[in-house]
């Protein structure tokens, strides 16, 4: 079972987290994963950022919040005295860690993904003893973990991958006898270690990577993310109010909607699970008698063919054309090995037939140095006029249709295209990959929440009874 950010976000929720998990393990071993208490790897992240400046005052005081912060859970939490002392010490060495840490990041003023990953990594070891400690409370016997001890990586800071035989014989030794005990372990989610012990995160919202990882190592009969909505809904709730639950999905489905924004779940999550066909749950922490959404490997149709859309709007389209580029040899391949130089994370491409332009979309993180990356490799061609342009647009948004018997049901673009006619919307650019489970188009940024609401509506995704209402073209 996994718990994000807003499941643990105060002494309330973390105390409704504890009788969750109690009456579980009275049904069968029970190992669970904590994110930060929600906002604090934002805090942290900045708390570091700003050292890296040398200014030493703003890590400080974000450092004296965070303390308030956890005292003040921590003091509701937990009524035994010396529990509460024995958390307390624990939390304050953290403190004191982070502290150094962004100390000698202001004297440097140098911030590597290795320090980065250290002080971003604080949240999780402070929530995973508060929650352990309120699970005591209850009278269920629970120790925390450091995923260090448990889910070996690559290297890769910021963004790390498990190798997975070595956790699962890490889990193996740790976990299994603690749960032949009658011990609930609270794992550190987001964080892992290389196989030297050298910290690494998974990357943001990574928890729920976490989960599936130490699941699969487990060979678990399922995994629970347990967050702050429904389930998997058919759009973001905060942008489509007719977004609905939807009872089961796909691994593939979910994950398309994951690699399209789709925040609640992290992009990487089903990668972990996809050999043993384990389902993953999502599930409201807050409603926990509600069924929530089943994520199995081949889902179960909903009658129509589309099951559910994401948007996302952290993204900058590149283009890269003129008329010239017919006679440039090469073009697509000299692009995209300059992307994958500076890993560039591609999420779309789209080509006219013609060859006059190669557009695609990367995150905007990557955008700045992957326009320099490729002014540099097409700087003779541009000279040579060859190449006319490569352009730059921030203020886009990518909204993806997604599911998986859209293959082979005719019509589906077609009615996306009607729909978003009528509400004025323009499209800028569309992409749909040969596996038909996704169909993707390019907006403006400020389109982009019409957009979804109008295919929402198109499709029928709001209402439980009738999924594909069709359209008539007179
Ligand atoms: P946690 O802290 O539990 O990991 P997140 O904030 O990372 O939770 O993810 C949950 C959020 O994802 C929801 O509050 C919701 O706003 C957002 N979200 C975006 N798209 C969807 C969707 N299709 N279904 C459900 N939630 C979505
Ligand atoms: N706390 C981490 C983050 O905010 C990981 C997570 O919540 O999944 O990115
Ligand atoms: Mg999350």
């Amino acid at each position: 079972m996994k718990f994000g950010g807003t499941s643990v976000g105060d002494a309330s929720c973390i105390a409704r987290v504890a009788q969750i998990v109690k009456d579980a393990s009275s049904e069968g071993p029970v190992v669970v994963v904590v994110s930060a208490m929600s906002g604090v790897t934002n805090w942290l992240i900045e708390a570091a950022t700003e050292s890296e400046r040398g200014d030493r005052e703003p890590a400080a005081a974000l450092f004296e919040a965070l303390r308030q912060q956890h005292d003040a859970a921590l003091a509701a939490l937990i009524q035994s005295k010396e529990r509460r002392a024995q958390i307390a010490a624990r939390m304050e060495a953290i403190f004191v860690e982070g502290e150094r840490l962004c100390k000698g990041t202001a004297l440097l003023r140098e911030l590597t993904p290795r320090t980065l990953d250290a002080v971003s990594s604080l949240g999780e070891r402070l929530s995973a003893p508060m929650v352990a400690g309120a699970m005591e409370e209850l009278g269920v016997r629970s120790e925390s973990v450091e995923a260090t001890e448990l889910i070996v990586t690559d290297p890769y800071h910021g963004g790390a991958d498990p190798v997975m035989d070595r956790t699962r014989q890490r889990c193996t030794a740790l976990l299994q006898p603690m749960l032949q005990d009658g011990v609930v372990p609270v794992v550190t989610g987001f964080i892992g270690a290389t196989e030297d012990g050298v910290l690494t995160t998974l990357g943001r919202g990574g928890s729920d990577y976490s989960a599936t990882i130490l699941g699969a190592a487990m060979d678990a009969e399922e995994i629970i993310i347990w967050t702050d909505v429904d389930g998997v809904l058919t759009a973001d709730p905060r942008l489509v109010a007719e977004a609905r639950t939807i009872p089961e999905i796909s691994y593939r489905e979910a994950t398309e909607l994951a690699y399209f924004g789709a925040k609640v779940l992290h992009p990487k999550t089903l990668r972990a699970v996809v050999k043993q066909g384990i389902p993953v749950w999502i599930r409201n922490s807050f409603s926990p008698e509600k069924n929530g959404t089943k994520i199995t490997p081949k889902g179960r149709t909903n009658g129509g063919g589309v099951k559910a859309l994401t948007a996302i709007k952290d993204v900058t389209l590149i283009s890269l054309g003129g008329p010239g580029i017919v006679g440039v040899p090469d073009v697509v391949g000299r692009t995209f090995s300059t992307t994958a130089e500076v890993h560039a994370n591609v999420l779309l491409i789209s080509q006219s037939s013609s060859q006059n332009d190669i557009c695609f979309i990367v995150s905007s993180a990557d955008a700045r140095r992957t326009v320099d990356a490729l002014r540099k490799e097409f700087a003779q061609d541009v000279r040579h006029e060859k190449v006319e342009h490569i352009t730059v647009d921030a203020h886009i948004a990518i909204v993806a249709v997604v599911g998986e018997n859209m293959r082979g049901t005719p019509g589906v673009a077609g009615r996306v295209f009607i729909a978003l006619g009528q509400e004025n919307v323009n499209i800028i650019a569309i992409a749909q990959g040969s596996s038909e489970s996704n169909i993707s188009f390019v907006v403006a940024e400020q389109d982009m929440k019409a957009a979804l609401v109008a295919t929402h509506r198109e499709f029928g995704l709001g209402s439980a009874a009738t999924h594909d209402r069709r359209v008539t073209v007179s």
